[in-house]
């Protein structure tokens, strides 16, 4: 595989109890994978461990590199993280936070000219231009997550994790977070999120990999893997499914 993600036989525990038991799958570069599951089947703990900020037995490649084997900085060059919840701690404003993303490129060196015109561009992108001046506590739940993506971005990593990237955001902002992730695989990078809606996750991913009590039930294409059993399966709901113009909805039967 010439870029992106191979993840081998990867199990951890918390505490001697086993959360994710031998998950092997790869991702390459330019592919959107979204990992979906019910809550509690490990899906956070797979992407904090492919970040390595869990330490998990088995074999993590990115780029065909062994993450195991390189400095914490040199993987914050590679792999870029947004975590699922942040509580900003102080009234930084927004552009400082997302600037703070090039941290890995700065050594000990303040941020220069060029970062700051950088972080400007990626608020324009990701629709939040108009915040570079606020400060990052008086934020609304969805303006943080964005703030969040673009800090991300600006680390201009070839892999990207992304922790429920569409919560707490309206369906305007959802689609725009989508879009710009898609964007983003366009470029290349190998992106790896997890979600929670079935039909965004259809819509954007050109993988879906689902997940059943810490292992992989089935990885795909969005069509091979979500499926009426699939589902019951896995979420113990019924649900239909319709095709439409080379996407497919899901519907719960109530
Ligand atoms: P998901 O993201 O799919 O909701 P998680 O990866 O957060 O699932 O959790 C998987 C399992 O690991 C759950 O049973 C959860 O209770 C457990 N778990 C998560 N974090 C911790 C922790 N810090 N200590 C112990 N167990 C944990």
């Amino acid at each position: 595989m010439n870029g992106g993600i191979e993840v081998a036989d990867l199990c951890f525990s918390y505490n001697e109890r086993e959360i994710l038991h031998e998950v092997t799958f790869d991702v390459q570069s330019g592919q959107l994978v979204t990992i979906l599951g019910p809550n509690g089947s490990g899906k956070t703990t797979l992407l904090k461990c492919i970040n390595l900020l869990l330490q998990p037995v088995g074999s993590i490649r990115v780029n065909g590199i062994d993450i195991s084997e390189i400095t914490s900085n040199e993987l914050a060059k590679m792999v870029g993280y947004v975590p699922q919840m942040h509580t900003p701690a102080f009234a930084y404003r927004v552009l400082d936070v997302v600037v703070s993303g090039r941290t890995p490129y700065l050594r000990l060196s303040m941020p220069q000219k060029r970062d700051y015109e950088l972080g400007l561009q990626i608020l324009e992108q990701v629709g939040i231009g108009h915040l570079a001046e606020k400060s990052y506590t008086h934020l609304s739940g969805g303006e943080l997550r964005l703030v969040l993506l673009a800090r991300a971005l600006i680390q201009q990593s070839r892999v990207l994790l992304l922790d429920e990237p569409t919560s707490n955001l309206d369906i305007k902002n959802r689609i725009l977070v989508l879009k710009v992730l898609k964007g983003v695989v366009e470029r290349g990078i190998a992106v790896v999120m997890t979600e929670h809606d079935p039909n965004l996750a259809s819509l954007f991913s050109d993988r879906v990999l689902l997940m059943k009590n810490g292992r992989i039930l089935r990885y795909g294409h969005v069509e091979e893997v979500l499926s009426r059993e699939s589902i019951m399966e896995v979420y113990g709901v019924g649900v239909e499914i319709f095709r439409n113009n080379g996407s497919q909805y899901i519907f719960p039967v109530l």
